[in-house]
């Protein structure tokens, strides 16, 4: 069944806030917000667009979710607290069914989160979702891409590929058991936003960055930005053992060093603050490890066994 614009935006995605600083939701031409007072406002957009940055038929509550977590991680990486987001929506026409599941997969992770929807646009045209996140960070203390350091231990939270070697099953490049298929497919489409770790790296971090397009491309984000070089050891990378299992050692690490789409924070701690670091991470189970170190000079590169590798495509995904 198809539903009418304004009905839509009624049924699937005004819901009663009672939101954080929200004085004006959505209904009226603007939301009314108030930041939280001593804090700056973090904000960030990203666009998924159906049929390249996610699969058009894919589950729609999926696809809800994985906008939502994939935007709230720029905040991760900033060491934002999440507070409001906006949604701009195009879709060639409006299915109920598909709106129903939407919605349900936009308010869960937005709930996880803690993040409110406070307005947006709907339009149709050929599938594509845009939201706008804001959060708040106390000033001088956002992990700025140019804050690493020469001397600087380089961490990632989580393991990294999983976002690639789950792509490559779901466009049936492999194949793979039950529990590492749905282990990958939470990692592609639920990926965690390290909202936790980035509001505990303000404290003691230097730069970070999370890692969307891969991590020699992020990293190399920071570098660039740092006037720094990256030295990286590919037996440090953690890998997941779905991953390992799922094909040989080479793409693995090609996977993990130009995937993309793991979401994962990188990020660089001076060395004077590597006992703190170590307490915080005993006492938050803050999951990450050291892969390498910045270095003067430009560029990052991975050594294996003393000798640089580098992987057949050593960029990250570009649109254009
Ligand atoms: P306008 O014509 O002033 O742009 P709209 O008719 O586009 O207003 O939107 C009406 C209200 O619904 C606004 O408050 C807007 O923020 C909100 N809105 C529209 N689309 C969405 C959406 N997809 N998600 C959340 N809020 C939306
Ligand atoms: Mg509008």
């Amino acid at each position: 069944m198809s539903v009418g614009e304004f009905q839509l935006i009624q049924e699937y995605f005004a819901k009663e806030l009672s939101a954080f600083g929200v004085n004006l939701g959505i209904g009226d031409d603007c939301a009314l917000l108030t930041v939280p007072e001593g804090r700056q406002l973090a904000v960030s957009m990203d666009t998924l667009v159906g049929g390249v940055h996610f699969p058009k038929n894919a589950d729609p509550e999926l696809i809800a979710e994985r906008a939502v977590r994939v935007c709230v991680s720029d905040l991760a990486a900033m060491g934002a607290e999440p507070l409001w987001f906006t949604l701009g929506l195009t879709m060639p026409s409006s299915e109920s069914n598909w709106l129903s599941g939407f919605s349900r997969g936009l308010f869960k992770a937005a709930s996880e989160y803690n993040i409110s929807l406070v307005g947006g646009d709907t339009t149709s045209g050929p599938l594509a979702i845009t939201l706008q996140v804001h959060g708040s960070v106390l000033p001088d203390k956002a992990l700025q891409r140019c804050n690493a350091r020469v001397g600087d231990v380089i961490f990632v939270t989580g393991n990294l590929g999983d976002g690639a070697a789950a792509l490559a099953v779901i466009k049936k490049e492999f194949e793979v058991g039950k529990s590492a298929f749905a282990y990958l497919m939470s990692r592609y489409y639920t990926p965690k936003a390290r909202i936790r770790e980035g509001q505990l790296l303000t404290k003691i971090g230097h730069a970070a960055i999370d890692v969307s397009d891969g991590l020699l491309a992020d990293l190399g984000h920071i570098c660039k930005a740092s006037g720094v070089a990256a030295v990286i050891e590919a037996e440090r990378l953690p890998i997941s053992d779905p991953v390992k299992k799922l094909c040989d050692p080479d793409t693995a690490m090609t996977w993990a060093l130009t995937g993309g789409d793991d979401y994962e924070l990188c990020f660089t701690i001076p060395p004077s603050r590597l006992r703190v670091f170590e307490d915080l991470q005993a006492k938050y189970n803050f999951d990450c490890t050291a892969i390498g170190e910045i270095v003067s000079g430009d560029g990052v590169s991975c050594l294996s066994e003393g000798r640089v590798v580098l992987p057949p495509k050593s960029a990250g995904y570009e649109h254009f």
